[in-house]
């Protein structure tokens, strides 16, 4: 693993580091699940974008600054160290945007990554159906072949600030005779084309931007699908490595989380151990993550280590939240807005978003299936 930091490397953390101390907003946004949220969100995209941080590590002609993954990574614990907004455009730019770069056309990365990088598109991931989550292959909704592109039925489910967002991206079964992986093509479809119905579910926190989504008849042009029509699987598999791996959840997350905690500790003994092993799961995961770009900077993929990473962050996010509702008692419980609230009712939120931390990106079951025959060789589970 590579952990010198190059004169270069750390005068980009400083910049990073300036300029975030100069725009953070002094209170912290409204909820990006919710309408307001997701609009004062969107607009700091766009301040992101304008000051060239919005999407460092891409190439410059798509709105980047094309710095290197080390330094994406200083990037992203500075920014949540300066406790900046979360990312409404995370779909987008930490998914699609990679799967784009692998798998889409030119004319494609023209016409999408620039409207991502600059918050005008925010994209929904429209993978999940009610009958098809872990088990994804199982997908039904479908795609019929019309002259110019293709019609789009059915109905994905779970779908993440789906609500207020402008594009979707997701598989369907183009055909329906293929065996199961091989009949699945992956669609690029706005939100408010004819035919789409996007109603809201609650969830845990009870903010309205979780969404399922209704397709009825929906046309797709040519233009739109992403990667070879019947290779959808093989396209999102790409999508699925970046979720459980690197990108969605970098470790300056977890470091940002961690540090809190043990500046929230007042001493109580029997709680330190929680605080110092939240601690040490955080630094240890930043170490795993470097010596996971050192191989990839070497010219080895990701792999199917990845979902070690998803179990790992998971797990210490749930148990990170939970050291610290102890430690708060009931305060813990108080939400953004009440003036007695620790760290701006930052905790509340955290917690009930760590919750889902095992279920989302893949559930850890799932994770466990993957390490178990892929890493370590085990028998594959009967099917
Ligand atoms: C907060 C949140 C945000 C989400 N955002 C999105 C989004 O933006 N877009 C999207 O498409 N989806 C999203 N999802 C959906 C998520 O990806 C699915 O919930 C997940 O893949 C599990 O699928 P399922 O809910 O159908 O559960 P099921 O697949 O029905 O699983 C139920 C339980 O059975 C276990 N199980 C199933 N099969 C096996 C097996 N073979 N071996 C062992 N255990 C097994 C699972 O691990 C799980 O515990 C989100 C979910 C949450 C909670």
């Amino acid at each position: 693993m590579d952990l010198t930091f190059s004169a270069e490397d750390l005068a980009f953390r400083d910049e990073v580091r300036t300029w975030l101390r100069a725009n953070v907003p002094a209170e912290p946004l409204p909820s990006l699940e919710t309408e307001t949220g997701f609009a004062a969100h969107r607009q700091w995209e766009k301040t992101l974008h304008a000051a060239g941080f919005s999407v460092v590590s891409w190439p410059v002609e798509f709105g980047g600054r094309d710095v290197s993954l080390v330094q994406w990574l200083l990037f992203e614990e500075e920014y949540y160290a300066a406790g900046a907004p979360g990312r409404v455009g995370q779909n987008g730019i930490f998914l699609l945007a990679p799967t784009l770069f692998e798998h889409g056309t030119a004319e494609q990365r023209e016409r999408f990554l620039p409207r991502m990088a600059s918050g005008e598109d925010v994209w929904a991931q429209a993978w999940s159906e009610p009958e098809a989550g872990s088990d994804l292959a199982g997908i039904r909704s479908r795609a019929r072949r019309v002259p110019g592109g293709w019609r789009l039925s059915g109905q994905k489910t779970w779908s993440s600030r789906a609500a207020f967002a402008d594009w979707a991206f997701g598989l369907f079964r183009s055909d329906p005779d293929a065996e199961r992986h091989r009949g699945l093509t992956y669609f690029l479809f706005p939100l408010d084309a004819a035919g789409v119905t996007v109603r809201p579910i609650g969830r845990i926190d009870g903010k309205p931007a979780f969404a399922e989504i209704f397709l009825n008849d929906v046309f797709v042009p040519d233009s739109d699908v992403l990667g070879e029509v019947g290779e959808g699987w093989r396209v999102a598999m790409s999508t699925t490595g970046s979720e459980r791996g690197l990108s969605l959840r970098s470790p300056g997350r977890f470091l940002a989380a961690a540090q809190r905690l043990v500046e929230s500790w007042n001493g109580a003994a029997q709680l330190q151990d929680r605080v110092v092993d939240a601690w040490i799961g955080a630094s240890a995961y930043r170490l795993a993550t470097f010596e996971t770009v050192t191989k990839v900077l070497a010219g080895s993929p990701v792999g199917p280590e990845s979902s070690m990473n998803k179990v790992f962050w998971s797990e210490l996010d749930i148990a990170l939240h939970e050291a610290a509702m102890d430690l708060l008692g009931p305060d813990a419980e108080l939400t953004a807005g009440s003036p007695a609230a620790p760290d701006g009712g930052a905790w509340p939120d955290g917690y009930l978003f760590a919750l889902a931390g095992p279920i989302y990106a893949g559930t850890n079951e799932i994770q466990r299936n993957v390490i178990a025959e892929r890493v370590l060789g085990l028998p594959r589970e009967p099917r």
